[in-house]
């Protein structure tokens, strides 16, 4: 069975109620992180203090991208635009699609471009 794109709205709209949540709770615990970061008498808790601060940072800037993405597709869904390769224009292969919906570029664009970015 093929998913439609018609079906993958749905699950846009699903992923954009988990990954609102996720930034939700990231954003929570980067407040709190924010000011309970003092001193401590323990060097190796503030070690670890520091440490889960990077991850936290790292997962907030995805969480934010992750949803961003996402809008940004369920925006071309509205405009009849879903499933059409931000860079080149042709159609986005709908197996890409079931696996990443939200990914704005067909898969030769986004090797080529990922390509580009390591030189
Ligand atoms: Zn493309």
């Amino acid at each position: 069975m093929t998913t439609t794109k018609a079906e993958l709205y749905g699950v846009l709209l699903d992923l954009r109620t988990t990954f609102q949540t996720q930034l939700e709770q990231l954003e929570m615990a980067e407040l709190l992180d924010g000011t309970g970061t003092g001193y401590t008498n323990h060097q190796a808790d503030d070690a670890t203090m520091v440490f889960d601060q990077t991850v936290n940072a790292s997962s907030l800037l995805a969480a934010r991208n992750r949803l961003r993405l996402v809008e940004e597709a369920l925006a071309k869904h509205e405009a009849g635009r879903y499933g059409i390769c931000d860079n080149c224009g042709r159609e986005i292969d709908i197996a890409r699609l079931e696996a990443i919906p939200y990914t704005p570029l067909c898969l030769s664009c986004a090797e080529a471009l990922e390509y580009q970015a390591r030189i």
